[in-house]
């Protein structure tokens, strides 16, 4: 007689919860799943606190809707293992500013995580400096060479908009300033088009046609 599977999962966060919900719908019959964790407390990072009487995600507060193909995420098709799906809130569209010089300014738009596609769009918040982005002459990157995004943007557009873009957005994300972030690292589709285009903005505006777009 085979003897039926006792797993043990060590941990409760989103990982070990979805790897015991997995375990329960492919693992043999009989099979003894145990979560252990250690803090009392499922959900690990994913946490709903309260923030001056309201609730708030002090974790994650967002997931993908698809995956990088196209289709249903997996956090999705999870959700709606568990009955879930019809509780997914989608987010409103909201307006998120910048504090310029004491004042709320508008995000402008078209930037790729803060790198402008448009320089109009983006000088009354963060002016580019006068002669910027002319033609190189010559693609911004070659082959096989990478730079941090702080130093190619002040080189073709200028400090202010590094400091007033490119670092909230891109350095919120990464947690860390745009001058010691590699481009190819952490903008790989800007620096694919940096290696064919001879301007910033152009640059951008190719890295944002070719990137897929999702529903
Ligand atoms: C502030 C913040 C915002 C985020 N925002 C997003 C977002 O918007 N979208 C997104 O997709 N992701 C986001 N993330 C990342 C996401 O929250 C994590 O990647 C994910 O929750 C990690 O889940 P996990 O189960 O792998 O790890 P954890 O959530 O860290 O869970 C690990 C669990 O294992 C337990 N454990 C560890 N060691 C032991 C042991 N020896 N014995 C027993 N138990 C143990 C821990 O107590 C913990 O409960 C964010 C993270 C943070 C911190």
């Amino acid at each position: 007689m085979v003897r039926p599977w006792r797993v043990a999962i060590v941990g409760g966060g989103i990982t070990g919860l979805a790897a015991a919900v997995r375990l329960r719908d492919s693992a043999p019959e009989g099979t003894e799943v145990t979560v252990y964790e250690q803090s009392g407390r499922l959900g690990g990072k994913l946490f709903t606190g309260e923030l001056a009487g309201g609730p708030v995600e002090f974790g994650a507060e967002s997931f993908l809707m698809r995956d990088p193909a196209g289709g249903e995420s997996a956090a999705v098709t999870l959700a709606r293992r568990l009955g879930l799906a019809e509780a997914i809130v989608h987010p409103t569209v909201g307006q998120a500013a910048l504090l310029v010089d004491g004042t709320l300014r508008p995000v402008p738009g078209g930037t790729l995580v803060g790198v402008p596609g448009d320089l109009e769009k983006v000088a009354a918040v963060a002016p580019p400096a006068a002669d910027a982005d002319r033609d190189a002459g010559h693609p911004l990157l070659a082959a096989g060479e990478d730079t941090s995004v702080g130093e190619l943007v002040r080189k073709r557009l200028g400090d202010a908009v590094v400091e007033r873009l490119v670092d909230p957005m891109l350095g919120g994300v990464y947690a860390g300033r745009a001058d010691d972030l590699s481009l190819v690292t952490t903008m790989p589709a800007l620096a694919r088009a940096a290696r064919a285009e001879h301007t910033l903005v152009g640059a951008v505006r190719a890295a944002q046609a070719a990137a897929p777009r999702a529903p």
